[in-house]
């Protein structure tokens, strides 16, 4: 008998008719002979709605009543889905985070993962039924408060539990049929990804490709959980997300041996430029700065530092930061603009970052050329540059955005001769 966990994000339980889609899904995967566990997200778009709600009473929420609120969600699609299974006459029971032993850190909003201790899974699993667990929350045995672990975190959990479980499979499901080369939300025209190393996912999931929770990638990654992403309104074939690279994985006949040079382009639309204007050009000036970043929890992706215009001793430093943590950036700035030296700060947060990822560019020159060559020919100006070993990224303006990513997409020849499906979400 097989353990499968599998996963539905907020679009797939978006009403009462996909959670019953939902529950036949499940319930099948039941009588075909395997134990099942299933972690669901808030319904549709419950999340932000609550997020909406909240900032209608206060801008200052206390961050331990937000956990609570936001798990709310998910108990909501969780207890609808054990209903719904419950009249399909299997038997299923829904779980909390923490009913379900998913214990974390203190953090509220971003707690990780400490401990999973998923003992009353495995007694329900035994009895025979359906175990179902509520998404992106567990509890913190220090301070015994509800946490969540940020946005998109059902994944997360989804491969938390079939890690501690030793599932055969962590099915994840969503509203496209797997992982695309692109958003087909912007390209129409993007292929299905069949497989994939966690390597190159890990890149496109950190690069805003928003189809897997980048820390259920990693998650993944560690404890070489296998992922399958797919569909929950079709029975295709997904994207398989291979833990591994050492694995030996069986090549079908005909495919090829070696993998193409580039698996996808993702977009991000989510950080802000912060450019720190006129800073004294002497060592220890970037430390300083990126140290008072660092105090204020802020996580910084691209960095540039221009030359220093001649004789001026001066230089910029810019850097991105993602939208939600870029008022407490701006305000550690602005308190240490005189200790510091600079001479003003500029914040914009209609920016976009483009991201090129394959393992295979590593050993195929010209890549570079044909992706700066592609934007070039589409008009778009690039802001900043960063690349790693299986990555190329700029920033653009965020209205050229949607136009840059069509742009290399058909550059590198990705283009499928049909058209993507998306069958639900509204991509918020
Ligand atoms: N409902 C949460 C969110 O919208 C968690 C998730 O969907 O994974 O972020
Ligand atoms: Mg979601």
């Amino acid at each position: 008998m097989s353990l499968i966990v599998q996963k539905f994000g907020g679009s797939s339980v978006a009403d009462a008719a996909g959670i019953t889609r939902v529950a036949r899904r499940v319930v099948a995967t039941a009588n075909a002979g395997n134990q099942v566990v299933v972690v669901v997200s808030a319904m549709g778009d419950t999340t932000d709605e609550l997020l909406d709600l909240a900032a209608q009473i206060t801008e200052d929420a206390p961050a331990r009543e937000m956990d609570i609120l936001l798990s709310a969600g998910e108990r909501i699609s969780m207890s609808l889905l054990a209903m719904a299974i419950d009249s399909l006459g299997a038997r299923a029971q829904s779980f909390t985070g923490s009913q379900a032993g998913l214990m974390t850190d203190a953090f509220h909003g971003r707690a990780r993962i400490v401990e999973v201790s998923p003992h009353r899974l495995q007694t329900t699993l035994d009895e025979g039924n359906i175990a179902i667990v509520a998404g992106f929350q567990g509890m913190s045995p220090q301070s015994r408060d509800i946490t969540t672990l940020g946005r998109g975190g059902s994944d997360t959990t989804a491969v938390a539990l079939a890690a501690s479980l030793n599932a055969d499979v962590c099915e994840i499901y969503t509203d496209v049929d797997g992982v695309y080369t692109a958003d087909p939300r912007v390209v129409a025209s993007a292929k299905k990804i069949d497989r994939i190393s966690s390597e190159e996912m890990l890149e496109l999931a950190a690069s805003g490709a928003k189809v897997l929770h980048l820390r259920s990638v990693e998650y993944a990654r560690r404890f070489g959980v296998p992922l399958h992403v797919r569909s929950s309104f079709s029975d295709h074939e997904g994207t398989w997300v291979i833990p591994n690279p050492d694995d030996t994985i069986t090549i079908e006949k005909g495919e090829p041996l070696e993998q193409p040079i580039i698996s996808g382009v993702a977009h991000d639309r989510s950080e802000a430029k912060v450019t720190v204007v006129g800073v004294p050009d002497i060592p220890g000036k970037a430390a300083q700065i990126f140290g008072i970043i660092a105090k204020a929890q802020s996580n910084i992706d691209m960095i540039v530092q221009n030359i220093s215009t001649k004789g001026s001793g001066k230089t910029d430093i810019s850097f991105t930061v993602p939208i939600t943590e870029s008022a407490a950036a701006m305000a550690a700035l602005e308190a240490a603009q005189e200790n510091v030296g600079f001479e003003s700060i500029d914040f914009d947060e209609h920016i976009g970052k483009l991201s090129l990822i394959g393992a295979g560019m590593r050993s195929n020159p010209g890549v570079s050329f044909t992706f700066f060559e592609a934007l070039h020919k589409a008009g778009v100006n690039v802001d900043m540059i960063s690349t790693s070993e299986i990555r190329i990224s700029i920033v653009t303006a965020a209205d050229k955005l949607d136009t840059a990513v069509r742009a290399v997409h058909t550059a590198f020849d990705l283009d499928a001769d049909s058209v993507a499906t998306v069958y639900g979400g509204t991509g918020r």
